[in-house]
């Protein structure tokens, strides 16, 4: 007998997933919104949907911002700052000094 972790749910894009909770992110979709190239990808979910919400979506956006600023959005671990580091290095870039 098969063990069926919580409901078998189908998004409106038609994936399949199983989900015990009310929440209804699909992680196909949640995927799928990944940039698959650039630095957004380097980031943790989170991380990502903070410099999303303040417009910061390219290396030139984020290269406008010193670390200390980028830190201070709430949301952003210090944990993310070697990756973008380096993705603007990377790229020829740097944080704002
Ligand atoms: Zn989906």
């Amino acid at each position: 007998m098969a063990i069926i972790k919580g409901n078998l749910r189908t998004c409106n894009k038609g994936h399949k997933y199983y989900k015990s909770s009310d929440c209804p992110t699909c992680p196909t979709c949640e995927q799928e919104r990944k940039p698959n190239n650039g630095f957004l990808s380097l980031l943790s979910a989170p991380a990502r949907r903070v410099l999303e919400n303040n417009g910061i979506t390219t290396l030139q956006k984020l290269s406008a911002y010193s670390e200390i600023e980028i830190l201070q959005f709430h949301g952003m671990g210090p944990a993310s700052l070697p990756k973008l580091r380096s993705a603007l290095e990377e790229n020829g870039l740097a944080f704002r000094k």
